[in-house]
């Protein structure tokens, strides 16, 4: 998938977002949706925690590995549309931050 594609998917389903649930608007969205950031990590650290076998056997016993994809994917689709939604720009953002990253090892 390219990032264009991507940024196009993420404007499109806070657009559908917002127009399905009456409560969520400009103004809250960004509280909203670092809240549900919160319980999506959470959701992946759950299935990382079955991933390492540290479940309680219930859990370990309907665990399957496509779903830490499932919550990776999660985490970066929700990051991304609080980003929309404060209006970083993500490539930039991200282009800054791994230039910071690598000039750590000049
Ligand atoms: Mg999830």
């Amino acid at each position: 998938m390219e990032t264009d594609e991507l940024l196009k998917f993420i404007s499109q389903e806070n657009d559908r977002l917002r127009a399905y649930h009456s409560g969520l608007d400009e103004d809250n969205a960004p509280l909203i949706q670092t809240v549900k950031l919160n319980e999506e990590i959470g959701e992946l650290c759950d299935t990382v925690l079955a991933y390492d076998s540290l479940q309680r056997s219930k859990k370990l016993a309907e665990f399957e590995e496509q779903e830490i994809e499932d919550e990776v994917a999660d985490v970066i689709i929700t990051t991304l549309l609080l980003a929309d939604s404060i209006d970083v720009d993500i490539e930039e953002a991200l282009e800054n931050k791994i230039n910071a990253v690598e000039e750590r090892y000049e």
